[in-house]
């Protein structure tokens, strides 16, 4: 039996939870286990190492930047194989470069092209714990260490559990599992035993930060067994099951699953657009050229001067490249004007139940009329809707919906740790 355990932020906060948390893997290798576990940095401390950057250049370097962020992964990896080698077990710690993960060049943002775990397989088999540090790797090109997108740890730690042939991949972390809607929003929220990796997949897309997307795709990809639990607790949190949608609900019918939400979206509209074939093309050819995804795009009709707006939503980070690159080619294009909007954000529904039930839109978007949230955008897919609205109206819209759909449980939500940043 072997398992990958990943620790977040949270659960390995200070030096107290670091030496709860050595006494948990120490049991699961009592217990006869293999153990692989990937950590990721105390606390906040990614965001503050960031705001640190800011303090010293406006604009780092990302390779410096890289450099710098890995370090957090680092310390959290060291300390914690001195706490189990206190409890009298063996720990070994690596850096994501010396656990064989390598990947793409693209700093801030990297892919995971191959794990060659040669280290990692030998420590093993000498009895020893392996401790990776989470969210790095190195490029296969430049060799410099990468990072791979914020919250990537939990990536780190399903590749590894591919890579190693592991039977379990565990991900710990602050609440009791993947819940219908964030519990720091909605207490009211329900934690989900049994969730398909389609509908994971969807929320983790519009935003529930519990899982990072490319974790997901994953361990559907390569079918791996996620559990999503605390380390505060010992109760058995969510499995995310490796099952298409064609395979139906994967608990008892609800009508939606969960509801998510995203704060870390911005609108840009494109205004005084020409109505004639090819504008549309000539936009977001612009935008793909500068490598920005983007995910909702609404145009208005035509008004009286033959001209249309366009607006799209991409990441908050991107406005500044998408407005340049716009800019740019105003003139060839011939629109009138651009602006962006960051005070926007996303609420999504998701569930399987969606697909056989016509009435679900018109109850959410019922829901949002009563709660009084104006919709901006609308977008949907088989099995999700997502809405764009004013950023400050993100949590009365999760909360209405929530209870609209007749999730809310009548115990509060337990949130164990962690700042919510
Ligand atoms: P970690 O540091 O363990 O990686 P994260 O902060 O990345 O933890 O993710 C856990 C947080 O995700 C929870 O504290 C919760 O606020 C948030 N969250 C958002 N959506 C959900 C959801 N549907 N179910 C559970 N938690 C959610
Ligand atoms: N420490 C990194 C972050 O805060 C990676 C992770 O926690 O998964 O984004
Ligand atoms: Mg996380």
């Amino acid at each position: 039996m072997r398992v990958v355990q990943k620790f977040g932020g949270s659960s390995v906060a200070d030096a107290a939870s670091i030496r709860r948390v050595a006494r948990r893997i120490v049991d699961t290798q009592a217990a006869g286990a293999g153990v692989v576990v990937v950590v990721s940095a105390m606390g906040d401390t990614t965001d503050d190492l960031l705001d640190l950057a800011k303090q010293v250049s406006p604009n780092p370097p990302p390779r410096e930047l890289d450099m710098l962020l890995t370090a957090g992964e680092r310390m959290s990896a060291a300390l914690l194989a001195m706490a189990i080698n206190d409890l009298g077990a063996k720990a070994r710690s690596f850096t994501g470069s010396q656990a064989g993960v390598i990947t793409t060049s693209a700093h801030g943002d990297a892919r995971i092209i191959d794990i060659t775990p040669g280290r990692i397989e030998s420590a093993l088999n000498k009895g020893d714990i392996v401790i990776v540090a989470g969210f790095q790797g190195v490029s296969q090109d430049t060799k410099d260490v990468t990072t791979l997108g914020r919250g990537a740890s939990d990536t780190t730690a399903v590749a590894l559990a591919s890579a190693l042939g592991a039977d379990l991949c565990e991900i710990y972390t602050d609440v009791d599992g993947v819940f219908t809607a964030d519990p720091r929003i909605v207490p009211a929220a329900r934690q989900i035993p049994e969730i398909s990796t389609d509908e994971m997949l969807e929320l983790a897309a519009n935003g529930a930060k519990i899982l990072h997307l490319r974790c997901v795709e994953y361990a559907r990809r390569e079918n791996v067994p996620v559990r999503v639990r605390s380390s505060f607790s010992d109760k058995p949190g969510t499995l995310v099951k490796v099952t298409t949608n064609e395979e139906g609900p994967s608990m008892e019918a609800a009508l939606i699953t969960g509801v998510a939400h995203d704060r870390s979206e911005a609108k840009i509209t494109v205004a005084g657009v020409p109505d004639k074939i090819g504008e549309a093309a000539r936009i977001f050819g612009v935008i793909a050229e500068a490598d920005i995804n983007i995910d909702m795009i609404v145009q208005n009709v035509s008004v009286a001067d033959a001209t249309t707006a366009i607006s799209f939503t991409l990441p908050q980070d991107d406005v500044p490249k998408a407005l340049a690159a716009l800019e740019a080619a105003r003139e060839e294009i011939g629109f009138a004007d651009v602006t962006a909007d960051e005070t926007v954000g996303k609420v999504a529904i998701v569930g399987v139940g969606m697909r056989t039930n016509p009435g679900v839109t018109a109850k959410f978007f019922e829901a949002l009329a009563k709660a009084g949230v104006n919709i901006q955008m609308i977008s949907t897919s088989e099995i999700r809707l997502s809405v764009v609205v004013d950023a400050d109206d993100v949590d009365k819209a999760v909360r209405a919906t929530h209870t609209a759909f007749g999730l809310d449980s009548d115990t509060d939500a337990v949130v164990y740790g962690g700042t919510g940043r």
